[in-house]
């Protein structure tokens, strides 16, 4: 067999394709990008939330398939091949670790450990003698009776490294595995990679911390779609390398301070200015920085509000989820945690439309959307609604709790006098300019 376990030539992918009459935004996630997995690699890929770093995982490790472009799992090529074989590559060549570890509560951690292999219909001797092997290996053996809810967080992430690797995968795919440990247990992970990859598993490891990156022999940074950056550390040691991509990640980090959407504001001059400090490359022109007068140096999170009654897609559980509860709302966050806010707690909010200008082939627009700031006492969240098309509950929500809103352009007077979505987008578009001076965008 060769040493290409993954090939991945200039793959594309489309969220919400412009079909024929249907107005879909062609949200461009991943632009043509061109990636090799070879035997004995170990990659780390960074990247600013929502630069599509999931996306990349799933589609070169056939949980989603690419809009266009070419994938090349272990010689086969994923859009040639069916899902039985596809779940077969990925139930015997790739384990799959994730932030949330995704054990099953009620499975003791043995059982859970055991599950890819029962599926994979192995014998009984075998499962015994592989739960054993890999649980000792963690350092997890005396934890095999417990159910997962009676260990730690670092045990459980541990068990769910065992059940990633329990059949012997060639290839490990990782997605932010220490977005929910502490630095200690994340090290002590990433031990565990680092020596699971000196023993012939290939790893692709996805992460938003700069020292767990440093771990991987190979850094991509991937960012507006592409893999912008890629470091190979040779023979440099951990520290320098860790150094050398701090250098790239810190750039991005300035920028994460604001939202990297909607207009520009005058302080864009002291940003370059800053970041000019960090990095001579001249930065992108295209980064455009928010107002930020009232922001307290957070990104802006997209989020997808759910209604208790309403049905979601498959394509909408996967957005990041706006739970509203009787007494507070609750959404994951970009860093994972989850985020709960009481509406008894919520000084204020503010709302306001942003836009993004996208390019439709030919075509281009401006997309709109609804921005809302939620002010407590001594924190405040910025999100952004994906699916502004039926935010109107969300309003009534807040009213019925009797929280002041802030709401200079009326926007929940525009979704309540134009109720269909083309006509509110229309006045929106008419009005934009008129908003933008409202808020101070240029
Ligand atoms: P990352 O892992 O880097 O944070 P993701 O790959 O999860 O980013 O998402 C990239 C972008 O694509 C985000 O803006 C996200 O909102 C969007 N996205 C992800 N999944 C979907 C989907 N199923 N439908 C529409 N947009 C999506
Ligand atoms: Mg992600």
């Amino acid at each position: 067999m060769s040493n290409n376990l993954i090939v991945v030539n200039k793959i594309t992918k489309v969220y919400d394709e412009d079909i024929f009459f249907r107005r879909g935004t062609n949200y461009h996630v991943l632009n043509k990008i061109d990636f090799l997995l070879q035997k004995g690699d170990f990659v780390s890929i960074m990247g600013p939330s929502g630069s599509g770093k999931s996306t990349f995982l799933n589609c070169i490790s056939g949980l989603d398939r690419p809009t266009t472009g070419k994938v090349l799992l272990f010689g086969k090529n994923l859009t040639e091949i069916n899902d039985e074989e596809i779940a077969y590559l990925r139930s015997h060549e790739i384990g799959f670790v994730f932030q949330n570890h995704n054990l099953i509560e009620n499975l003791t951690i043995y059982d859970n450990i055991a599950t890819p292999l029962i599926l994979n219909e192995e014998n009984n001797d075998l499962i015994n003698q592989r739960v054993h092997e890999y649980s000792k290996k963690l350092g997890i053996e005396h934890l095999l009776g417990k159910k997962p809810l009676e260990c730690s967080g670092g045990e459980r992430q541990r068990a769910a490294i065992a059940r990633a690797i329990v059949s012997q995968p060639q290839v490990l795919i990782c997605d932010e595995p220490t977005g929910n440990l502490d630095s200690k247990n994340s090290h002590e992970v990433l031990k565990i990679f680092k020596e699971l990859n000196n023993e012939g598993t290939s790893i692709v490891l996805v992460t938003h911390d700069s020292a767990i990156a440093s771990y991987a022999n190979k850094f991509l940074y991937l960012r507006d779609g592409q893999m912008q950056t890629q470091l190979i550390k040779n023979k440099t040691d951990q520290k320098s390398f860790y150094e050398e991509i701090n250098r790239i990640t810190e750039k991005d980090i300035l920028f994460s301070m604001f939202s990297n959407i909607e207009g520009k504001s005058n302080i864009e001059d002291d940003i370059k200015r800053d970041d000019s400090q960090i990095s001579n490359e001249s930065i992108d022109n295209d980064v455009e920085v928010i107002n930020v007068d009232n922001s307290k140096n957070k990104t802006r999170e997209n989020v997808y509000v759910v209604f208790k009654d309403k049905k979601l897609t498959l394509e909408q559980r996967k957005c990041r989820l706006l739970n509203f509860e009787d007494k507070y709302l609750e959404y994951e966050s970009v860093t994972h945690h989850n985020v709960r806010i009481y509406y008894k707690d919520i000084k204020n909010i503010k709302l306001f439309l942003s836009a993004t200008y996208r390019q439709l082939g030919f075509f281009s627009e401006y997309m709109y959307y609804v921005n809302i700031d939620i002010i407590l006492e001594n924190d405040q969240y910025e999100l952004r609604l994906e699916n502004i098309d039926d935010v109107s509950p969300l309003f009534d929500m807040f009213i019925k709790e009797n929280i002041n809103i802030d709401d200079p352009a009326d926007i929940i007077g525009i979704y309540a006098n134009h109720k269909v979505d083309l006509d509110r987008h229309r006045y929106i578009q008419r009005n934009y300019k008129k908003f933008c001076k409202m808020y101070g965008f240029k």
